[in-house]
């Protein structure tokens, strides 16, 4: 590196859209962030805002990812947009996120052809968004060019469960031929909240052992074992594991095979269990503010769809803890985990066999901060961890150009 890595461009592009954060890693400051959305489809729109400036999806020409990143880039350099920065010159690095690493990539990668050729054998493990990134990263090279790229990956903190945890009961062929094992999701947010847990709990990151819950649309349940993944609840791809919003988690397999034989093809299937399942199809909505207030106005099929999504979150947590030995924390993150006290109760009562117990005032009162909601007498605490993903991003591709 000729030049010191100050400000980090963080860019989560899919193959329509291209979201953006701007942080100066001096002081791990988020600076400005926005959004292109309906790239290459017409009517795009633009979002940003900084610390005295915002406007929201304005009509933009966005034909492209390089077109979409070109307006992040002179946003970011207009002083009557907040003007954080004075050129383009002044963006030291970008980082990507990427979904799928496989078991290529364990740790973040600084991109080049063959990083590149890499991640692009990894889009049929992830077809919807692989694609996405790689034009989101191809764009970002055409309009930045000579700057540091860094790929952070989704799987990347998962790579250290063993094959107990990994491997499906299936023909060892399908894992080596196919790629067909668990690789697990949301890893940036596992390993942000595991990374600030330790802080919480006095402990070096490397002797923690916490069961991580990343609740939200998707959600996924992770053991962590001297700060390592050592299981997770998401699979092969992100329907696996618990009840989600549109996503049933986990179900007997046999079913996808029974519906195809009787007239459903894989493609019915596919968006039946992505799209049609999860909350959604047992109450109606995917939305957990919706589905708490139906609870709360007697809606019998709301109050279903809760018991069943905590139902499932208890699940792995039970197995997790009795697989880790020695449970540290419970840590709560996510849209859900930050925010929906009505869930979060739901949960720890259906965790009252493991002798933990709820401190109801601290619950509620808990909103997208840091704090303990278990009782003073928990068996396990449980803490709220807000997660910070395009921090993550950041600080991942501050360090490796910064070793
Ligand atoms: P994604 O997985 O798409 O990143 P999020 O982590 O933002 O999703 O989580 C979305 C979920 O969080 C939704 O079910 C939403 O209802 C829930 N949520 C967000 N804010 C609140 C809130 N204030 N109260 C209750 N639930 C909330």
């Amino acid at each position: 590196m000729s030049h010191t890595v100050r400000n980090v461009l963080v860019v989560n592009a899919g193959s329509s859209s291209l979201k953006f954060m701007l942080f100066d890693m001096s002081q791990e400051r988020m600076l400005a962030k926005g959004q292109v959305e309906r790239i290459g489809i017409g009517d795009a729109l633009f979002t940003f805002s900084t610390e005295g400036f915002s406007e929201k999806q304005t009509p933009c020409e966005a034909p492209n990812h390089a077109a979409a990143i070109r307006l992040a880039c002179d946003a970011l350099t207009a002083p009557a947009k907040g003007g954080c920065l004075k050129s383009f010159a002044d963006i030291d690095a970008v980082g990507h996120r990427i979904v799928h690493g496989g078991e290529k990539y364990s740790k973040p990668v600084r991109l080049d052809e063959h990083a590149l050729k890499e991640i692009e054998k990894l889009s049929p493990l992830a077809p919807l968004h692989n694609p996405g990134a790689l034009q989101g990263i191809r764009g970002c090279e055409q309009v930045l060019p000579g700057v540091p790229h860094v790929a952070v990956f989704d799987t990347a903190f998962h790579q250290t469960m063993p094959e107990e945890s990994y491997l499906y009961a299936l023909p060892r062929e399908l894992h080596d031929k196919l790629g067909v094992r668990k690789y697990g999701f949301h890893g940036t947010s596992h390993r942000f909240v595991t990374e600030r847990a330790a802080e919480i709990l006095g402990k070096p990151s490397d002797q923690v052992n916490l069961v991580t819950c990343h609740l939200g649309n998707g959600s996924s349940i992770t053991a962590v074992k001297g700060g390592k993944c050592f299981d997770t609840s998401m699979g092969m791809t992100p329907l696996a594991g618990v009840v989600m919003g549109t996503r049933s988690g986990d179900v007997d397999p046999a079913i996808a095979f029974y519906l195809m034989k009787n007239g459903y093809s894989a493609d019915d299937v596919d968006a039946l269990f992505n799209k049609q399942g999860g909350v959604k199809a047992l109450c109606g909505s995917s939305d957990m503010r919706d589905v708490c207030s139906a609870c709360e106005a007697g809606n019998r099929d709301a109050q279903v769809a809760l018991a069943r999504l905590v139902h499932s979150y208890a699940m792995y947590v039970g197995g997790y803890v009795a697989l880790l030995g020695r449970t540290d924390a419970i840590i709560l993150t996510g849209g859900i985990g930050e925010n929906s006290w009505e869930t979060r109760q739901a949960f720890l009562k259906a965790l009252s066999g493991l002798g933990i117990t709820l401190d109801e005032a601290a619950n509620r009162a808990t909103r997208g901060v840091e704090a303990t909601i278990s009782g003073k007498d928990s068996a396990i605490p449980v803490i709220v961890v807000p997660t910070n993903e395009e921090l993550m991003i950041a600080r991942e591709t501050f360090t490796i150009l910064n070793p």
